[in-house]
């Protein structure tokens, strides 16, 4: 029909997002099983078995609307986070929060300023909106540069994305740095502070995005339980904000956005502490054997406060391992055809990885 005339520009410009391969699709292709995937920065462990028997119990239920304003979740979650339950907002993943900030506040003529690489739905959303990025390259050991993001805000800003730690280089910004950078930022725009791999940081001066939620007006921190809570495929996430932006974005979102099942896996996976601890403890141990061993085998790494980690592996690295049944993500699409970004797996598939690597390195590949 020639469709092209009447769908808006921005759409017909906009970049679709490139997700990992999933596990199916690569067995298929090569025809064989035992395929991993360290590419989209699941959780190594699965889910809490806690959740799992809440969706199992769920299961019967699921001809009846979810509950709209997720009432056990959000009584438990401001309880543990210490915030009013009005100021949490719940999405079918972070990702939907991402897309409700821009609904709100973006329009054609609007900046939203963003480092780059950074999350690669930022673009997505602020385009979706006709709206226009602002980019700013990251610094050159791949952290976010704030003063030049600072200095990127113009009376056209409405809105800012910090993805600390940042997907996908897996650094973060420390207290310091990021309490100046907040200070010096007008009172017009509204700070996003995405943190979907919070549960992961280890560097103790990590700064506290929600005391900035608590003193300064619009702002608001992303949380998700696709990553060390392993619930992915259930699509949940939420973010933390003050009352005022809080109720824009519940105007905004749909009635039943968060499914049934979601809520109660979500709600009983924030109960199972130990699950959580077991999930970070095999990350942090993982991290620093991957980046051991990259190092002996001559590969560049990156300090991670994430679940996953940059590697300078060199050109067409992923396109390799996926040969040997192994999904990384290659970063080609940010203009980074050397790097890949390596999600932190069991023990036994970061061994596999990095006998992979040694090989490849040895040129038997
Ligand atoms: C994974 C991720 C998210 C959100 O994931 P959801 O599955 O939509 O909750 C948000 N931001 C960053 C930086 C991520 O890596």
């Amino acid at each position: 029909m020639g469709l092209e005339k009447i769908i808006k520009p921005h759409i017909l410009e906009l970049e679709p997002y490139q997700p990992g391969k999933p596990i199916e699709e690569l067995e298929r292709e090569l025809g064989i099983e035992g395929c991993i995937k360290l590419a989209s920065n699941e959780s190594a462990i699965g889910p809490s078995p806690k959740a799992m028997a809440a969706v199992r119990d769920a299961i019967e239920g699921v001809h009846r609307y979810p509950d709209g304003a997720s009432f056990a979740l959000r009584e438990r979650l401001s309880g543990q986070l210490d915030v009013e339950p009005a100021q949490l907002v719940f999405g079918a993943g972070a990702d939907e929060i991402l897309e409700l900030l821009a609904k709100v506040l973006l329009g054609p003529g609007d900046e939203a300023v963003y480092a780059w690489p950074s999350f690669a739905m930022y673009p997505i959303v602020v385009q979706g909106m006709g709206a226009t990025s602002i980019r700013v390259p990251l610094t050159g050991d791949l952290t976010h540069d704030l003063s030049a993001m600072a200095a990127a805000v113009t009376e056209r800003t409405r809105l800012i994305f910090i993805c600390n730690p940042n997907n996908p280089t897996g650094t973060s910004v420390g207290a310091e740095a990021f309490d100046r950078f907040v200070e010096s930022l007008p009172d017009t725009v509204v700070l996003a502070i995405d943190e979907a791999y919070f549960e992961f940081v280890r560097r103790p001066d990590f700064p506290d995005s929600l005391g900035w939620v608590r003193d300064r007006p619009g702002t608001i921190a992303l949380r998700t339980f696709s990553k060390i809570f392993g619930l992915a495929g259930l699509r949940i996430g939420f973010g933390v904000a003050d009352l005022e932006l809080a109720s824009y974005l519940q105007r905004a979102r749909h009635p039943f956005n968060v499914n049934r099942l979601a809520e109660v896996a979500a709600l009983a996976g924030l109960e199972d502490f130990e699950h959580v601890e077991r999930a970070r403890a095999t990350n942090s141990e993982g991290v620093d054997y991957l980046r051991r061993e990259l190092d002996v085998i001559g590969i560049e790494t990156w300090p991670t406060d994430a679940n996953f980690l940059l590697a300078n592996a060199g050109a067409e690295t992923a396109e390799r391992l996926l040969r040997e049944g192994i999904i990384v993500r290659p970063l080609n699409s940010f203009g980074m055809p050397d790097y890949v970004r390596i999600s932190v797996g069991l023990p036994e598939e970061n061994e596999r990885l990095v006998k992979a690597l040694r090989r490849l390195r040895e040129g038997s590949l």
